[in-house]
């Protein structure tokens, strides 16, 4: 089983967690640019978290085997704070680099103002850029966040295709299936969806354009947990090309659209896998 985790904090995470997700066949990652925790209090704080992102965070990864990339955002929270607005101004610079992906996190938290703002201000950063966009969805609050989201990518002109909104679950994947956006569901050890819901999501929706992760950070969280999936589909009765359909395929489909994807290796040595052109642009 080779699997592709399209959102994971490998920064909160140890080398033991490297070691294991390779030897459960994680040969890749996406880590998006999240909230810490600590409020961040300059801009310079930003930069030295995004230089780890793309340069030392996949030194780390290469040395287990897993390719590495970066998603770069002000994230939704500190969107609030006026400290950190000025981060704006440095992402262009960091979405020109070879391992970001995509504009990520951003969405809402709380829906406030500021964060209307930041949220249009980054999905036309991502238009000018040429990536896709990846959109976390409220943890309180969900239908209404996810819906002001859907409004907020629709006026903004990307295309669709071009977004995920990510930690959906029964109710807001509704919202979402018919809109042409991607759909990221995130794999907790106790909350939000686990393995063997994941799995009646993909029997009910089917698996185009769903996305599967772990998002595992600081908190209580697994990065086996993409892996748990699959063994769950397999067992309700996927087939193998469906796990790697949706572990492997469509994410590398989804943030192949960067341009930047640096898979190389592992596509030559998958003699299932169909290949893809959009890859092949990149790197
Ligand atoms: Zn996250």
């Amino acid at each position: 089983m080779r699997i592709f985790d399209p959102h994971i904090h490998m920064t909160s995470r140890t080398t033991d967690d490297y070691e294991a997700m390779a030897a459960a066949g994680v040969r890749a990652v996406v880590e998006p640019a999240f909230w810490l925790g600590q409020p961040r209090t300059s801009v310079g704080s930003f930069t030295d978290y995004f230089d780890a992102l793309v340069g030392w965070e996949p030194f780390r990864a290469g040395q287990f085997g897993v390719r590495h990339h970066a998603t770069i955002a002000l994230n939704p929270k500190e969107a609030n704070d006026p400290r950190c607005r000025p981060v704006l101004d440095v992402l262009p610079r960091y979405l020109e680099k070879d391992g970001v992906v995509a504009v990520g996190e951003i969405g809402y938290d709380s829906m406030t103002p500021e964060e209307d703002e930041v949220f249009a201000a980054q999905l036309a950063l991502a238009v000018a850029h040429d990536l896709p966009a990846l959109v976390h969805t409220p943890h309180r609050d969900k239908v209404r966040g996810v819906e002001r989201s859907l409004s907020v990518v629709a006026e903004s002109g990307i295309e669709p295709g071009r977004v995920v909104l990510d930690h959906l679950n029964e109710v807001t994947v509704k919202l979402v299936r018919d809109t042409g956006c991607w759909l990221g569901f995130s794999i907790y050890p106790d909350t939000k969806m686990s393995p063997p819901r994941m799995v009646e999501l993909l029997r009910t929706y089917g698996t185009e354009r769903m996305l599967v992760n772990s998002a595992a950070d600081w908190g209580r969280s697994d990065p086996l947990l993409t892996r748990a999936t699959g063994e769950a589909m397999l067992l309700a009765g996927f087939s193998d090309d469906d796990v790697d359909r949706v572990l492997w395929r469509n994410p590398t489909e989804f943030y192949g659209q960067s341009g930047r994807l640096d898979l190389a290796d592992d596509e030559a040595t998958e003699p299932t896998f169909a290949g893809n052109s959009i890859l092949r642009g990149g790197s």
